[in-house]
């Protein structure tokens, strides 16, 4: 296959991923169509394929309105919150300290402020989750308030370009809670200790989905596990977080059609990255308790793609010859160099039990990682992706993982 046929081939993926399917957030018809988009193009390339499934709700989002003394405030629904329609004393709470000490019970809380500052990880996010984070949802549980109202900026790093960024955002957390600007949340402060009225329609619809994992050779005693998430966030078509990554799979699922070599290698589609829950990475880590030590390399790739500047591809905990190795195969590609490192990826999982990765991003991506408004927006979409990258990344690839 040549490289406008590869080229071709990836224009199609993407199309399908970001323009066809509306959005893939996990729990959405979107989502199942993806993983099955995704399974059926490695079953027809000869790969042996399991949807290991699992359930996870999908989120509407009615929209949610704050009347105080007559008055309207622009208030948005927290994802997979539950909605509310109380009216009851508002009371705010901007550091740990006020929220530990205040009484809260049957009021409206505004949380702003120090507390506000950076998205609190979901209760069920088990592979990074501050302590204090865990102790202001704590507190939360325990305060009897009957709705949370949080005024935020920014917060790239967890919560992607947009603003405000939900505080919360949380299946697994039953407090009814909406979100707002910080302008907003100053013009709201002079009604603390006055009645307010909060309605939010908000549903939580039951769902499934899967993680898609193809397959060749048959030594599981020495695996190469390659993985993108398959999911995107609400609201954003995910086109280089993360369809470029599921795209570069696809490519070199084609590439590796005739595998032979010592390895096996393993293709894995991912699916929660950027869901509550992690219900896919859980899983995957699940089906692997005690299995680990069989994968000699992750490779995991999200964020690759972007228009400007190189794929980036960095490194961790590599044994010194394999490092070696991909340093001389890496030379070869001209849009490719080494990247910083960033821990916010599926990598970081096979990192944690230990196994040597390597995560495959932009430039752009990396470095601007805290500080770009594009992330879980609908500015990730197919105009900011060069589609010679993706082909370049999987040819990469290919050729790594065929001559080790
Ligand atoms: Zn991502």
């Amino acid at each position: 296959m040549n490289n406008q046929d590869l080229y071709n081939k990836t224009v199609f993926y993407l199309n399908t991923l970001c323009a066809d399917i509306p959005e893939r957030c996990v729990g959405s018809e979107g989502n199942r169509a993806a993983t099955a988009f995704f399974k059926d193009t490695l079953t027809g390339l000869g790969w042996a394929t399991e949807t290991p499934e699992f359930n996870a709700i999908d989120w509407i989002d009615g929209g949610a309105t704050l009347m105080a003394g007559g008055q309207k405030f622009k208030v948005l629904v927290s994802p997979y919150s539950l909605g509310c329609n109380e009216s009851a004393r508002l009371a705010v709470a901007r550091n740990l300290a006020e929220l530990k000490h205040g009484d809260f019970r049957d009021k409206i809380l505004l949380l702003t402020g120090d507390i506000a500052k950076e998205q609190l990880m979901p209760k069920g996010f088990v592979f990074y989750n501050p302590e204090e984070h865990q102790e202001i949802i704590a507190l939360l549980e325990s305060t009897g308030v009957k709705a949370i109202i949080s005024a935020t900026g920014r917060d790239a790093a967890l919560a992607g370009g947009v603003y405000p960024f939900p505080l919360i955002e949380d299946g697994d957390f039953d407090i009814p809670s909406v979100y707002m600007t910080e302008e907003e949340g100053q013009l709201l402060l002079p009604y603390i200790g006055k009645e307010v009225h909060l309605q939010s329609i908000s549903e939580r619809v039951p769902g499934s989905g899967c993680n898609v994992i193809g397959t060749k050779g048959c030594n599981r005693a020495n695996r190469v596990v390659v993985t993108a998430h398959i999911d995107a966030k609400k609201g954003t078509p995910g086109a280089i977080d993360n369809a470029s990554g599921i795209a570069v799979l696809l490519v070199l699922a084609e590439l590796l059609k005739g595998y032979t070599g010592p390895w096996q290698i393993e293709l894995v589609a991912l699916n929660g990255e950027d869901y509550f829950a992690v219900p896919g990475q859980m899983n995957y880590v699940m089906a692997n308790q005690g299995k680990f030590e069989s994968i000699l390399l992750n490779i995991n790739i999200d964020g690759a793609g972007y228009f400007e500047g190189k794929s980036a591809f960095s490194f961790y905990d590599l044994p010194e010859a394999i490092h070696a190795r991909v340093l001389e195969t890496l030379a070869k590609y001209p849009g490719i160099k080494e990247g910083i490192q960033w821990p916010q990826g599926d990598h970081s999982i096979f990192i944690q039990y230990g196994r040597p990765a390597i995560a495959v991003s932009s430039d752009w991506f990396t470095e601007n990682i805290n500080n770009q408004d594009i992330t879980h927006t609908p500015k990730d979409n197919l105009n900011i992706i060069d589609y010679n990258r993706i082909v370049e990344i999987a040819e990469a690839l290919h050729d790594l993982t065929s001559n080790f």
